[in-house]
């Protein structure tokens, strides 16, 4: 694990400014959620912090390396996206150890990696299944498992849950808290809804149109919402 520092960042695209001077502080092992209304900027800033998107200004550390120019197969992060989608004429060992093959790991590490994230997510009597013979938490638990199998510093979930339905999605907070619990890996987790945030984060990070507006755990921030932007996210269900 390592931890994650947003020192200052900013964002163009074009002309248009998406990012305004972004400070966040994710320690080691800690569980953030980036919440905020739909089009605040959240992708965008995961997607720097993968590499994805290049940063304009602003440093962004993992560890205690500046990893700006670093490209995103080596920056020892794993995201998983709210559009999983899994390799349809591939076994679910298969969609595992896929990115590892690719990396041309050696093949009993392949083997320890995935054993191990199937069991981790209970996924081990399905190694043989094809993607279209699973349910959606199934795949969903698939999709983590690709990530984990990567065994990386850091994890980036950008809306993971929300092409499910209510009761599963519920069902994952949980799970996917839990994983946390087990693996302790540093995780920064971007959603729109409050209750998830609630619910999942050590410390949520609360955005609005490009700027962090709060910072701190989730009951500091309902108890002592530091803004009415704040108090009316926070307070008022989706
Ligand atoms: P969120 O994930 O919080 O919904 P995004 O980070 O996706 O927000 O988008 C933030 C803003 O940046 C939005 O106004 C969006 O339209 C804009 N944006 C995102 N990606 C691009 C892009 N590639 N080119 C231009 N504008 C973009
Ligand atoms: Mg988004």
């Amino acid at each position: 694990m390592a931890s994650v520092q947003i020192r200052d960042v900013q964002k163009y695209f074009g002309s248009t400014q998406v990012i305004r001077g972004v400070n966040i502080d994710i320690k080691d092992g800690e569980f953030a959620v980036l919440v905020g209304p739909s089009g605040c900027g959240k992708s965008t800033l995961l997607r720097m912090l993968a590499g994805l998107e290049e940063i304009t200004q602003g440093e962004i550390l993992i560890g205690d390396k500046v990893v700006n120019n670093v490209q995103p197969k080596e920056r020892d992060i794993a995201m998983v996206f709210q559009n999983y989608a899994l390799y349809p004429h591939m076994t679910v060992y298969d969609n595992m150890a896929f990115s590892l093959i690719l990396a041309k790991s050696d093949k009993a590490v392949i083997k320890e990696r995935v054993d191990k994230a199937s069991e981790v997510l209970g996924l081990g009597a399905l190694l043989e299944r094809y993607p279209r013979q699973l349910s959606g938490g199934q795949r969903q638990r698939v999709a983590m498992g690709r990530a984990i199998v990567r065994d990386p510093q850091v994890f980036l979930f950008d809306e993971p849950l929300s092409n499910l339905d209510a009761k599963l999605r519920v069902q994952m907070r949980a799970e996917i808290k839990a994983l946390h619990q087990r693996l302790g890996t540093t995780s920064v987790y971007v959603t729109h809804d409050q209750i998830e945030a609630m619910t999942m984060a050590d410390q949520i990070v609360v955005m609005h149109d490009g700027v962090v507006e709060q910072f701190g755990k989730p009951l500091e921030i309902y108890d002592h919402p530091r803004n009415l932007f704040v108090a009316g996210f926070i307070g008022s269900p989706a």
